[in-house]
């Protein structure tokens, strides 16, 4: 069987834990490969080869760093076929749905080859007699970034396309679920011709993020997973004086309004609820249809679009929807939908009985859809992260506008209307990171940043877009005077400008 190990200045490294966890194959339900979990002294070595390798690598010129991910854009869209098809064996997720997880991580690796612009610095001449002042940025160090299972290609990217270009070492902590494709990525990496060291991949669990998290020698850490671990992560990270960013789970609505074409929204809300099998941190989970006529029609447009999605393996290319990740996380999805039943929600459309003929070990839940479903219940409140569709009707524009800004999780949300006015009102007062108007996954482009709020967030900066420039460099400022400008004569008081 496969063994995953660490990526470790340029070469596999096996660690010395001797601890293991499984990597499955959902569609089939097999364990198709183990990987190593790093413990303390393995991280230790990583950060030791990092740390050596950084000094050199932000000495190079931002030019020629960028033309080392140029570089890797080339050979990463050229595998690209056979990436999708490892991440689709490993996660889950249809093969199309692979490719686009790749691709919108190329594109934020793309828009880091802007870092020779993001990173210039700002002068002021003549800032008083002789005196100028000027400002540089400066990569942090030793970064490092802990993802998640649910997009092992593109939150990689996400983190360390611009940390690298800015000059920075990378230390990344893939989900140990599927930890195939993040080893690639820095396998194609050392192909495009990035040093040794620059960019290591450990894998492992709790005991690896830790000693990440406490070695001194880490500066930075972005994370990105579900919302306790997030906070933690921050809080532990932030105590350790480090930069952290975190980001976490989300519960996202769309609001349905009564004037909105319902074959659009309904067309809408079939991939941003049922894509991945729901599991995407910007997945729509609550669908708020205003007015009770909007509701009716939405439901009867939706219900049978529902019962009609095609649920297959992985490596099917007429599937629309895989299995879910693991066997546990299956069974923590299904007990939610055991939970909707037992508080009352009506089950629309029941996936749980679906059976995927040739493949039974493998992780399927059909899809789910709930009706009537009401803001005390735990499906309503929690994350489910699965194929489960809950509807809560809201009896006007100020009810729906009021569920997702009072929710914990702040990260996605969507209006549908043709209503300028209302759209425009929504987007201004919801009190959500990332808003779509007649778009049901706002995932920003690679050149805006990715955020959401409240508990879907902690920290200040965003990913992506300019805040990654800021996130993974930290600015000096000079202020410089030169004799034309040197008055004889000590100055006691704090200099002030005259
Ligand atoms: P997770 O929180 O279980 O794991 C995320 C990372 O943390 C992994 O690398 C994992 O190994 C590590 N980890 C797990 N337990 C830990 C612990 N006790 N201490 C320290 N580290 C630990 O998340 P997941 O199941 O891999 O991913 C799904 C979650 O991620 C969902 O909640 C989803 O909403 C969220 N997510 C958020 C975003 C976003 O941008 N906000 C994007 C994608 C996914």
């Amino acid at each position: 069987m496969k063994t995953y190990g660490h990526f470790v200045g340029g070469k596999h490294a096996a660690g010395t834990s001797g601890q293991f966890g499984d990597v499955f194959w959902p569609m089939t339900g097999e364990i198709a490969a183990k990987v190593a979990l790093a413990n303390t002294a393995d991280v230790a070595a990583v950060v030791e080869n990092a740390k050596a390798a950084q000094p050199g690598w932000a000495a190079t010129n931002p030019q020629r760093r960028a033309r080392v991910l140029m570089k890797f854009l080339d050979l990463a869209n050229r595998e690209i076929d056979s990436l999708a098809d490892l991440l689709a064996r490993e996660h889950g997720k249809v093969l199309a749905d692979a490719k686009g997880d790749i691709q919108r991580g190329l594109e934020v690796v793309e828009f880091s080859l802007a870092a020779p612009q993001m990173m210039k610095g700002e002068f002021t001449e003549g800032a008083g007699p002789g005196i100028d002042v000027y400002s540089m940025r400066q990569p942090l160090g030793v970064v490092a970034g802990i993802t998640p299972f649910n997009f092992p290609a593109m939150i990689p990217m996400w983190k360390f396309g611009p940390a690298i270009a800015c000059g920075n070492a990378f230390i990344l902590k893939p989900s140990e679920r599927d930890p195939g494709v993040p080893l690639r990525l820095a396998e194609l990496m050392m192909e495009a011709g990035l040093p040794a060291g620059i960019l290591n991949v450990v894998n492992g669990g709790k005991e690896t993020v830790d000693a990440l998290l406490d070695h001194p020698d880490v500066a930075g850490i972005g994370f990105v997973g579900s919302s306790d671990i997030a906070q933690y992560v921050y809080g532990r990270g932030a105590a350790n004086g480090k930069r952290v960013h975190a980001f976490g789970g989300a519960k996202n609505h769309m609001v349905i309004m009564p004037d909105a074409d319902m074959n659009q929204a309904v067309d809408a809300i079939m991939g941003a609820a049922y894509g991945s099998a729901g599991e995407r941190c910007m997945a729509i989970s609550v669908a708020v249809p205003v007015g009770q006529a909007a509701a009716d029609k939405f439901m009867s447009v939706l219900a049978p679009r529902v019962e009609a999605i095609r649920v297959g393996p992985s490596v099917d290319p007429q599937a629309e929807m895989g299995p879910l990740v693991t066997r546990a996380h299956l069974d923590k999805v299904r007990g939610y939908v055991d939970r909707g039943v037992e508080e009352g929600a009506k089950l629309v459309v029941d996936g749980r009985p679906f059976k995927m003929q040739g493949y039974e070990n493998g992780f399927y839940l059909g899809a789910c859809l709930f009706d009537e479903v009401t803001p005390d219940m735990d499906i309503y409140k929690d994350e489910i992260f699965g194929p489960v569709l809950s509807v809560v009707r809201a009896k006007d524009y100020d009810e729906a506008l009021r569920l997702p800004s009072e929710n914990e999780y702040g990260n996605g949300v969507a209006i549908f209307t043709r209503d300028g006015d209302a759209a425009r009102d929504f987007a201004a007062k919801v009190d959500v990171g990332m808003v779509g108007i007649n778009v049901p996954l706002p995932v920003p482009l690679a050149y805006y940043t990715f955020g959401g709020w409240k508990r879907s967030g902690f920290g200040d900066l965003n990913q992506h877009g300019p805040d990654a420039f800021r996130f993974y460099t930290k600015t000096k400022t000079v202020t410089s005077r030169w004799p034309s400008g040197v008055k004889e004569g000590a100055e006691f008081v704090m200099p002030v400008m005259k």
